[in-house]
């Protein structure tokens, strides 16, 4: 999953990259508020972390504009703003959540985990499709109770379709999910990952709807 990083400190953001590569999401980092609202306009993130205090534009603002334009993308706020008042105003802004700086990097990671969650309509933190589970925050699958081996763009891949059972996702949906800014990506990359996981999971596994794109079956 892709989440969208705005945070103008370099020692902070970096940190909160790494932290969030490592558990397996894809980050793009953008250290200004104009640069985070033209990013914002790409549908492709799956949560933004917000902080508030930025240069061109502040945090508060660009959270407004995008609840205003209609947007549902989680946004978690962690900012150093730590008065009472100001975590009240981000969250009936259109905040979900707001962390304080200084944070617990594994606790922010939980809260980008639940937050994720709910928004995908879930409470469970397995994600269960037929006889697939998929865990992600061990980054563990399992197929009929068997555990299998995946690297870490086949997880995504197989997260990305998992989070919308049945649904048909596009190569670039796919693409968007699995890959970051600066990321190389072959030409054929999503086809070799979805190979992989067929030649792991089965054939009937991944399903492709020619023209389309392609949808994770409900196995038995
Ligand atoms: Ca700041």
């Amino acid at each position: 999953m892709r989440l969208l990083l705005i945070e103008d400190d370099p020692m902070i953001g970096k940190a909160v990259r790494e932290g969030l590569r490592s558990a397996g999401f894809a980050v793009d980092w953008v250290v200004d508020g104009r640069s985070a609202e033209a990013s914002l306009a790409d549908p492709g993130y799956a949560l933004a972390l917000l902080d508030l205090g930025l240069p061109s534009q502040d945090g508060m603002q660009l959270l407004r504009k995008l609840r205003a334009g209609g947007a549902t993308l989680p946004v978690l706020i962690a900012s150093a703003r730590d008065a009472v008042g100001d975590r009240i105003a981000g969250l009936n802004a259109g905040a979900d959540d707001y962390v304080t700086k200084p944070f617990d990097l594994d606790e922010l990671i939980a809260r980008v985990h639940a937050l994720l969650r709910r928004h995908a309509g879930a409470a469970n933190p397995l994600q269960c499709y037929g006889a697939l589970v998929l865990d992600p925050l061990q980054r563990r699958v399992t197929l009929r109770g068997t555990e299998v081996a995946l690297s870490p763009r086949e997880f995504a891949s197989l997260e990305a379709l998992m989070r919308r059972p049945g649904a048909v996702l596009s190569r670039e949906q796919l693409e968007d999910a699995v890959y970051g800014w600066g990321d190389e990506v072959g030409s054929n990359a999503i086809e070799v990952h979805l190979h992989h996981l067929r030649r792991k999971l089965g054939a009937e596994a991944i399903r492709n709807v020619r023209g389309v794109g392609y949808r994770v079956s409900e196995l038995t």
